[in-house]
């Protein structure tokens, strides 16, 4: 596997090394820097030596072949060298210039010649258009910065970053955590995400993996290596840029549709246990929190101040961001008046300052917590510092940062020590801290945010629903679009509730079958060609007898005629005059196949876009989940006398769509069953179209 020797080189040759101030000569500067133990090989025909070493003037005067070959010159030359590098037998390479696919048509085809050279040599490569590889516990760098402090840089974070100035960012504070490898992986011509993903898995040097993703190269083998970290433990902190259009616009160049790629992709992560974030500043707080020895197993959250307005602002900030502080239960409640002071609010955040002396009351008031078997992590937020405080007593912040620990080490639960703003830290508290295995966080929303993040992560997903029904040979068809009578037969056989209905082609079998259903009855044409039937008028509803039908059959058959789209024939339905119209669909992202979504009918999901997504197939309760998640939800509950919808039926009505979906997942483009009318007992399906996948 050349991938070793592109993040953990025996040996490098920097093409472009020269005596004068340049990349290359950093480069070979930086390897000197960092302590690495390889060989390394300046080239440059017009040295004998660089900073103090033997210079080669190309691959062949080499005494081996090397590892990884870091490409210190400009993309002109690249090609050419690459082809040479490959002869000589290099294992892999680093381009670090830009030009190539990220401007268009003519970069495009060099980035498709470096590949294939790459491809066909077996060479690994990181690049081009990045800032290279960084390995400190390996003391080895082919990274694109010069190296000052080398030590700073070692600890347990693998990070893998499509941009080099957002892995730059990472790189910029080390106060809290460090990292095992840091890959800035640019246009991803060779290696990807995925195989970076792969290696830190195998690295035993990584705990954690966090990722600044543009654009996905191989969805499946993405997902493998999702599945492959969390299980091996370790999480997989995901920053993908494109959520909003123009964005999506500028890395793709094309938006999302309804299940708008950004959503279908957070979807996917949640369903592979990857963490998504949606800035750096909670990126960071993920890294920090994972840096504590013990990581939450639920996410009953306890807070300690030391003010009572503090306290209040923290509970404000948490709940706006769907952080759930639960209040104490009154067994600590009472403990906690007893013992440390009186509780203001329900306890959580708990003001711990006590009636006395604080250095009492606020470990007491920690232990009692640690007892509450509803808390899963403990927090302590005390006043926010800096290094070099200009007010108050010296010493006050190690103190905190002591008393803390102490408490931590009689506990056997998660303890963080949190700042109430991002990036405020106290370097003397942090190092008291860590010693002790406590992770330091900072920023009410992002840090606690941080801890619920984990708590999810560490929280087993449910099982992906497995169904042993077989697919339908009706949808192996060339037909553009299956119409809703027939829909409705392929559903009805997979368990799906539908309409009671009769196919008709005259006036006379529609009144004959309106006797059979019972009025009223709604009259619609049936057309493949016809997906949406009411923008034509071809749907009637609420036909109350005889005379309505045939007045209401006549002035469809004319509007048919009008049209000149051939139809099927007719249906006669019952008539639905209860309960709540919600959505259900089966879509195909182009990257990662069938999503379902839910959501409530007419405009909650075409206006609004109010609706839940997930990958098909579901998982146990995630049907049920996404009926809670949707805003519109609200309207499924008892209201003015109407009755609660049952929403345990469209739960099963969702998971039979999505075993629908699974079995035929080849042969399926989209599914729309809209409306479904959820009703007090039980739900039916009153419109169903299938857009048949074409081999
Ligand atoms: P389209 O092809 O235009 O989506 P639908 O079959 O969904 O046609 O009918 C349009 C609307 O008419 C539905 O959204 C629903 O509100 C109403 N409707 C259709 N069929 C029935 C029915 N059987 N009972 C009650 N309302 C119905
Ligand atoms: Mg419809």
């Amino acid at each position: 596997m050349t991938i070793k020797a592109l993040l953990n080189p025996r040996s490098v040759a920097v093409l472009g090394a020269s005596e004068r101030a340049s990349v290359g000569r950093g480069m070979v500067e930086a390897l000197e820097r960092i302590g690495f133990a390889g060989a390394v090989y300046p080239i440059n025909p017009k040295y004998a030596s660089v900073a103090g070493r033997n210079c080669y003037a190309g691959f062949r005067e080499l005494p081996e072949p090397p590892d990884v070959v870091s490409f210190c010159i400009r993309s002109d030359g690249i090609i050419e060298n690459l082809r040479a590098a490959a002869e000589h037998g290099a294992r892999a390479a680093v381009i670090y210039d830009g030009g190539f696919a990220e401007i268009g048509h003519e970069g495009e085809a060099m980035q498709r010649e470096i590949g294939g050279i790459c491809r066909d040599a077996g060479m690994s490569l990181c690049g081009p258009n990045c800032m290279g590889v960084l390995n400190p516990p390996a003391h080895s760098t082919t990274f694109k910065q010069e190296v000052r402090n080398p030590d700073a840089l070692i600890g347990n974070i693998a990070l893998i970053s499509q941009s080099g100035s957002v892995a730059a960012s990472l790189l910029a504070d080390l106060r809290r955590f460090g990292f095992s490898l840091v890959v800035s992986s640019g246009n991803e011509a060779v290696n990807d995400t995925a195989s970076y993903i792969d290696f830190a898995v195998a690295d035993p040097n990584t705990k954690v993996i966090a990722t600044f993703t543009e654009s996905v190269r191989n969805p499946d083998r993405y997902i493998a290596a999702l599945d492959r970290a969390a299980a091996n433990g370790k999480p997989v902190i995901v920053l993908k840029v494109g959520r909003s259009a123009r964005v999506r616009a500028a890395i793709t160049g094309h938006t999302g549709g309804l299940a708008g790629e950004s959503r279908v992709f957070s979807e996917i992560l949640k369903a592979h246990r990857a963490i998504e974030v949606e800035d750096l500043d909670e990126l960071t707080e993920v890294l920090a929190a994972c840096q504590g020895t013990r990581w939450p197993t639920g996410n009953g959250i306890n807070v300690v101040t030391t003010s009572g307005g503090q306290a209040e602002l923290i509970l404000d900030v948490a709940t706006s961001a769907g952080i759930p502080l639960r209040p104490l239960p009154a067994e600590t409640r009472e403990a906690v008046e007893r013992d440390v002071g009186r509780v203001t609010g329900d306890g959580n955040p708990l003001d711990a300052w006590g009636r006395g002396d604080f250095r009492t009351a606020t470990p007491e008031a920690l232990r009692l917590l640690s007892e509450n078997p509803a808390t899963d992590a403990i927090v302590f937020c005390s006043s926010d510092s800096v290094d070099n405080q200009a007010l108050g007593r010296a010493g006050r912040e190690e103190d905190y940062a002591k008393l803390f620990a102490v408490a931590a080490a009689k506990s056997s639960k998660p303890h963080y020590f949190m700042s109430m703003r991002p990036g405020v830290l106290h370097s003397g508290q942090i190092h008291i801290l860590a010693e002790a295995g406590v992770a330091v966080i900072g920023g009410t929303r992002q840090g606690l945010g941080a801890i619920e993040r984990l708590a999810r992560w560490n929280t087993p997903l449910a099982p992906v629903r497995a169904s042993n029904a077989a697919p339908s040979p009706a949808l192996a068809t060339d037909r553009a679009t299956i119409n809703e009578f027939d829909a409705k037969k392929i559903l009805s056989g997979y368990g799906l509730p539908v309409t009671r209905e009769t196919f008709v082609t005259s006036a006379d079998a529609a009144v004959a079958a309106a006797n059979a259903i019972g009025y009223p009855v709604v009259l619609k044409v049936v057309a493949d060609d016809i997906p949406h039937k009411s923008e034509h008028g071809l749907v009637a509803v609420g036909l109350r007898d005889e005379q309505a039908l045939t007045a209401a059959f006549g002035d469809m058959q004319r509007r048919v005629a009008a049209l000149g789209i051939p139809i099927a024939g007719y249906l006669v339905q019952e008539m639905v005059t209860d309960g709540v119209e919600v959505f259900a669909g089966v879509s195909r992202d182009p990257h990662f196949g069938l999503t379902i979504a839910f959501g409530m009918g007419g405009v909650g999901v075409e206006v609004l876009r109010d609706f839940a997504l997930r990958p098909v197939p579901l998982r146990e309760g995630d049907a049920e989940a996404m009926i809670e998640e949707t805003r519109g939800a609200a309207l499924l509950g008892a209201f003015r006398g109407r009755p609660a919808a049952d929403k345990a039926t469209l739960a099963q009505c969702l998971y039979a769509l999505s075993d629908f979906a699974a079995v035929n997942s080849d042969r399926i483009e989209e599914i729309d069953l809209n409306p479904i009318t959820a009703r007090a007992k039980g739900c039916v399906i009153v419109d169903a179209l299938i857009v048949p996948r074409r081999s």
